[in-house]
Order: structure tokens, then sequence, then C-alpha cells
């Protein structure tokens, strides 16, 4: 492309911030229950008494952090509030120490830190908090990531025992179900007081939400056809009934039809969009799981490449790995790169990890077959999962 046509308008966005990942519709489509349920747990701090702690999770892309975010604007839009309220996204905050550090900068941004522990920022939080009796709303977004939750959790709630006057409400947010199973009872009954779940979009609401948002982005509504967006929404609430997932298609599909200076958007570009915007998501997936998950999906990876060891027959014939072979390849590797393997036990915890993660399906194999085995398969290409782990484990591609 030529530095005129990049100058050139273009003939498919009005406008383009409506595409980004972090823009949030002034108008949440399909949520007005989850939004009430918010606001009602977060509503007596308004009052000047002390909310519930509210605990939200479902799926990527169901739309919890735009809902929460929602009310959040709509509580700082009400004038002269004594309440005060910190957003903090643990992907980035992920311990205890930063997450009181973030607070602390949110609310009190002379405070020097230099030198500091936890302990004294802890002080320093219900301090202020004392000052006046502020009612503080604290968002922990993407929870999942914390390092030490129960620290911080408990940490938090201690907080309402030992100020004399205000209060702290919590609201988390996660994106596992299985979130629930790390936390210590203890942490769990004060994080549970109350409980919103966000199922996964369907294919008809998906397809109303990249409408609505084709509408305010795209120059004209003819820029794509319905059914086109119904294609698109059909192939998102096959991948799991993200949002997320569903405009990022659809702005490929702006792009690519951009990139080739057509005025429309076709079925094609969709197609093509919705094939990156797999590809993407495989690669986001495995490049943000941890070493160890890794190494194990590595080893599946390249044991695939040489065809299953076992071969199974249903519909066609399928072919899968014997849990031993992948551990064995998995310790010989760990060590190849100079580190320490995981016990088995561990080993197996990594399996129903990948396996919720989609990467991998497994079974029992039940009696016969080499005693009692687990049975694995992988379900993405192998060539392309052992090339994107290559480069994450050795920093380098083949
Ligand atoms: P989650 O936090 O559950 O992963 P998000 O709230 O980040 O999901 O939603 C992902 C994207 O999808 C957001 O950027 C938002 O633009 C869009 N989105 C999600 N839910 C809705 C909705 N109900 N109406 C309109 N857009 C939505
Ligand atoms: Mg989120």
């Amino acid at each position: 492309m030529g530095l005129n046509e990049l100058l050139a308008e273009s003939k498919i966005f009005k406008d383009r911030e409506v595409f980004s990942p972090y823009f949030i519709p002034k108008k949440l489509l399909f949520r007005e229950k989850e939004i009430l349920k918010i606001e009602k747990s977060i509503a007596p701090a308004l009052k000047g008494e002390r909310g519930r702690n509210l605990f939200v999770y479902g799926k990527t892309g169901s739309g919890k952090t735009s809902c929460v975010k929602y009310v959040i604007d709509e509580i700082r839009s009400i004038p002269n509030i004594k309440v005060a309220i910190s957003y903090v996204n643990c992907r980035i905050y992920n311990s205890r120490f930063r997450v009181l550090n973030r607070i602390i900068n949110d609310h009190m941004p002379t405070y020097a830190k230099r030198g500091y522990g936890a302990a004294d920022l802890y002080e320093k939080v219900i301090r202020w908090i004392e000052e006046d009796g502020k009612l503080f709303i604290i968002v922990l977004d993407e929870l999942d990531m914390v390092k030490d939750l129960d620290d911080l959790i408990y940490t938090l709630t201690r907080v309402n025992t030992d100020i004399k006057t205000g209060g702290v409400s919590l609201v988390g947010i996660a994106n596992k179900i299985s979130f629930k199973e790390n936390l210590d009872p203890r942490s769990l009954s004060s994080l549970y007081e109350t409980e919103l779940v966000f199922s996964p979009y369907y294919s008809d609401e998906l397809y109303a939400i990249i409408k609505d948002r084709s509408d305010m982005g795209f120059f004209k509504n003819d820029i794509i056809k319905d059914e086109t967006l119904r294609f698109i929404a059909a192939a998102a609430a096959k991948a799991g009934g993200d949002a997320r997932f569903s405009l990022k298609i659809l702005t490929k599909a702006g792009e690519l039809s951009e990139e080739l200076n057509l005025d429309k958007i076709s079925m094609e570009q969709a197609s093509q969009a919705i094939k990156i915007a797999e590809e993407d998501i495989v690669y986001e997936l495995i490049s943000t799981l941890p070493e160890h998950l890794k190494l194990v999906l590595y080893s599946i990876s390249l044991l695939s490449l040489t065809g299953g060891t076992y071969k199974k027959l249903t519909n066609g014939i399928d072919t899968y790995l014997f849990s031993g072979e992948v551990y064995s390849r998995y310790k010989s590797i760990t060590e190849s790169i100079h580190k320490e393997p995981k016990t088995e036990r561990w080993y197996r915890q990594y399996l129903s990890e990948l396996e919720m993660q989609g990467l991998i399906i497994s079974y029992e194999s039940g009696k016969g077959i080499r005693g009692h085995t687990k049975l694995i398969k992988i379900t993405y290409p192998s060539k392309k999962v052992s090339d994107i782990l290559e480069k994450e484990i050795f920093g380098v591609s083949k």
C-alpha cells in the first residue's frame, strides 16, 4: 500500500474508537439484570452504609468488566458523594502489595511509599478511611491472576474490623469457574456474600452487539450485510459466546476490506477474519500459559506430530497418547533446559488445566489398556501448537 492510499480517507471506518477493546458502549445490551444486581450490592454505600461484597464470574467476553465499569461511572457521576472507588486490574497489580500500592496511588498520590512494606500501606489505608468515615468500594478485576490471593482477600476484608468508622466493600471479578476451588474457605465466605454469574452470549445476542457497533463505527449501514453479521455472530457463539471475540472478527473484517480499498465488507473478508481471529485466540491462550503447562503441552504437541500411540475407533480413527509417555517426554524436555520437572501429581493437575482451557481432550482408558491409564489428544493442529511453544520456550523459531 502506498502513502497516498494510507492517507486517503477510509471508506469503511467512521469511528475507529468504538472498535477498541477498551471501548465501553453507553448502552450494554442484554445485561439489565446484571447491572441492577451490581447496583444493588453497591447501593448501601451511597446511603452511608457498607455494601455487601460481591463476587462476579463468567467466561471472558461475557461483559463483566464493562458492566462493573458502567456502574462505577454511574457512581462517579453523582455529585457530592462520599464514596471512594478503586478499580484495580489484577492482571497488572497481581499481589497484595501491588494492590495496596495501587489503592494508595489512587487516593493518596503524595504519600511517599519508598521502602514501606505491606503493613505500612495497610495502616495508611486504615487511617485514610477513618479520617472522615469513608465508604470505600474496591473492584478487583481479573482476580484469577493474583498470586497471594488468600492474603489479599483476608487483608482487605480485615479492614472492616480494624476501622472505627467507614467501611470497605469488595467487588471481585474472575474468569475461571474453577477459581472458587483455589480459595481458602475463610476468604471464600467473606468474598461470596453475594454472587453474580455472567453467561456467555448466544448467537442472536452477539448479532445485536456487533450490529449496534457497526451502526456506530462504520460509515454507512449498508457497509456490512445482515447475513454477514449473523455469520460472524454464529462463529463467535460457536467459539464460546465471547463478545470481545465477535468484535475482533468484525474489526478485522473491516480492516481487510480497507486494505483492499473496498467500500463494503463481504462474506469473504468475514470468513478470512474469523480464521485470523481464531488463530490469535489460540496464540494468546498458549502464550499466556504458565511455564510448566507450556512444557507439558509442548511434549503433547511433539508426540502428536509423530502420530498417536493408541488408535481408537470412533467415527474414523482417532489417535491418542498415553499419559505416561507424555510425562516422560515432559521430564526430558524440562531437564534439557536445566529446570526441575514437577512430580506426577502436579502433572495430572496440569493435564486437567489444559483440558479446561480446551487445548487437549483426555479420557480414561478403562481396564485393559496398560492397566488403567489416561489417554490424551491435542485439539489444535500439533504443528501450529509446537511452533508457538518452540518460540515461547526456547526463544527461537525453527
Ligand atoms: P469480560 O470482562 O467478561 O471479559 P468485557 O466486559 O471486557 O468482558 O467485554 C468484552 C467486550 O465486549 C467489551 O469491550 C464490550 O465492548 C463488548 N461487550 C460485552 N458485553 C456487551 C454488551 N452487553 N453490549 C455491548 N457490548 C458488549
Ligand atoms: Mg474483564
